[in-house]
């Protein structure tokens, strides 16, 4: 059993990178992979405590795609993805703190008194909406985490403000540059107009050399991941999956869940 999707408390998990390792352990995994938001520094740190458990240096970006955004999981399953890729990950942390500036600007406009100290003070490496809705929780301007996220966070919500962020093709192109394998993340949040729409988008995704998709996630029914192995099968794409494991930050998500077999690994090592 492996989990090849989930944050530590580098990114937006609560989770320590020594803990998660140790959960991992727990629940049975023989592969796990840390796939924080821009960062690697999770899996540097759980590296060393790793022991029997094979684990993975992964990535999770937020790209642009035409007006969406769509979160893209590299995987590098032959080891570190190299001082380049390292570099380029520095420009998507100036997008984000640039988005973070102007959201706590937008927020204190809303009424909301925090400043950026503070939302940053919430996490370690980098920081993220979810560090801002637990901050709006314990200062009492939201009830809960979804609601910080429903009341000023979320897409729709009066507060949100756009990042920056690479090209989906261009973080494909990066990660395969850097020896690893990208996958589409989530792809049911992926929205499309109707099926031909979708067909058309996973036509440029294999034009542009996309590796894999995440057939196996929280948020997938089994209709939507048999729909997915389906489409990895038609299009010649590896299969990945993973809980999305945040710790407290998304209460859904459990390590391990749902289960995904070694095989799935073996075959995207070929
Ligand atoms: P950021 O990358 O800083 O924009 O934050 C995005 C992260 O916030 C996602 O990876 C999720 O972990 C979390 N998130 C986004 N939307 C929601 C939501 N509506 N409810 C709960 N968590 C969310
Ligand atoms: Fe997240
Ligand atoms: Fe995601
Ligand atoms: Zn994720």
């Amino acid at each position: 059993m492996i989990d090849l999707h989930s944050h530590t408390d580098h990114s937006d998990g609560t989770s320590s990178p020594a803990e998660l390792v140790e959960m991992a352990r727990a629940v049975g995994l023989s592969a796990l992979a840390i796939t924080d938001h821009d960062t690697v520094s999770g899996y540097d740190e759980a590296a060393p405590s790793a022991r029997g458990l094979e684990l993975i240096p992964g990535i999770e970006i937020t790209c642009k795609h035409g007006r969406d955004n769509v979160h893209l999981l590299g995987y590098f399953l032959h080891g570190d993805p190299g001082a380049e890729f390292r570099d380029w990950l520095k420009q998507t942390h100036e997008h984000r703190k640039e988005r973070n500036r102007r959201l706590v600007a937008r927020l204190n406009e809303l009424g909301v008194d925090i400043r950026l100290e503070d939302v940053e003070a919430m996490g370690r490496i980098m920081t993220g909406r979810p560090h801002f809705a637990r901050l709006l929780v314990a200062k009492g301007y939201a009830a809960n985490f979804e609601d910080a996220f429903r009341r000023y966070l979320g897409e729709h919500a009066p507060a949100f403000v756009e990042r920056q962020g690479p090209g989906l093709e261009e973080a494909v192109e990066r990660i395969r540059a850097a020896g690893g394998l990208s996958s589409l993340a989530h792809p049911v949040r992926v929205e499309h107009a109707d099926e031909a729409a979708e067909r058309a988008f996973f036509d440029q995704m294999a034009d542009c050399g996309l590796s894999a998709v995440e057939a196996f996630h929280t948020d997938h029914s089994e209709a939507d991941t048999r729909r997915y192995l389906e489409f990895a099968d038609y299009y010649g794409f590896g299969v990945t999956g993973g809980s999305d494991f945040h710790g407290s930050n998304k209460s859904g998500a459990l390590l391990g869940v749902p289960r995904v077999d070694e095989e799935w690994l073996r075959k995207l090592r070929g």
